[in-house]
């Protein structure tokens, strides 16, 4: 299959799994994720259908602006952010989706504030627990998206969660359930009229059929998309 091809498979089981929960499927927004990925099969993807991308690392996201590879899509950042490198995403990129701390969300605030803009940003839940991902805490979301409220230049449009990885098919609908929860008592509490806070970004190659079912509205893809990655590097 071409990656055309497999643009349009997932869009199309994207589509189906909504419409199974009753959901119109342009609720649901296809993020690429695309790590390692080089600047032409960016423009390939984008070509291909693609209309958001998500990026891991800002070196990489930093030389692929450089080449204007994203033209045409928006971009996320959705991966662990050091406050050291808040200045080389802040008004770069459309939404950071992984704002997982007060002291990172402070930063974002600082920069934004100082290139007189406002970034838009969803808070990231360590929904399994798990202490090797970062992320808020599911009690302490509530707290964290008060703050992000409180602040002038950032917006926040809602959460993300990376949840643990399982072997069974159908694993994660459980965390995927409670992100829908933290999501709808985050927009009933703190968006009265339920305008900017509207994303729930989860669900990745192996369950993002199951994250829409669960209510997500940004899933993002890579292995089933461009196919497996080579072993990250530890930077
Ligand atoms: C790599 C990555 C994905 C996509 O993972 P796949 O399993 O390849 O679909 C999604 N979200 C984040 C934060 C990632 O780093």
């Amino acid at each position: 299959m071409t990656l055309e091809e497999r643009i349009a498979q997932v869009k199309e089981n994207i589509a189906r799994a909504a419409r199974e929960a009753g959901r119109a499927p342009a609720e649901v927004t296809l993020v690429a994720a695309t790590k390692v990925q080089s600047s032409d099969t960016i423009r390939q993807a984008i070509a291909g259908g693609i209309t958001v991308c998500g990026e891991n690392r800002v070196q990489e996201m930093t030389a692929h602006l450089d080449d204007d590879a994203y033209a045409g899509a928006a971009l996320h950042f959705i991966g662990h952010l050091q406050t050291n490198k808040v200045r080389q995403v802040v008004g770069r990129v459309d939404l950071i989706e992984s704002v997982g701390s007060e002291h990172l969300l402070q930063a974002i605030e600082a920069q934004a504030a100082k290139l007189e803009l406002v970034q838009d940003i969803l808070l990231e839940v360590n929904i399994g627990g798990e202490a090797s991902k970062s992320g808020v805490a599911p009690e302490a979301v509530s707290a964290l998206a008060e703050q992000a409220m409180a602040c002038p230049h950032v917006r926040l449009r809602g959460l993300m969660a990376i949840p643990p990885i399982v072997e069974q098919p159908g694993g994660n609908r459980p965390f995927f359930a409670k992100m829908y929860q933290l999501y709808v008592d985050i927009r009933t509490k703190l968006d009265h009229n339920e305008t900017a806070i509207t994303c729930l970004s989860m669900g990745m190659s192996g369950d993002y059929e199951d994250a829409v079912r669960e209510g997500a509205t940004l899933v993002r893809v890579g292995t089933a998309l461009f196919g497996p990655r080579p072993p990250m590097k530890t930077v």
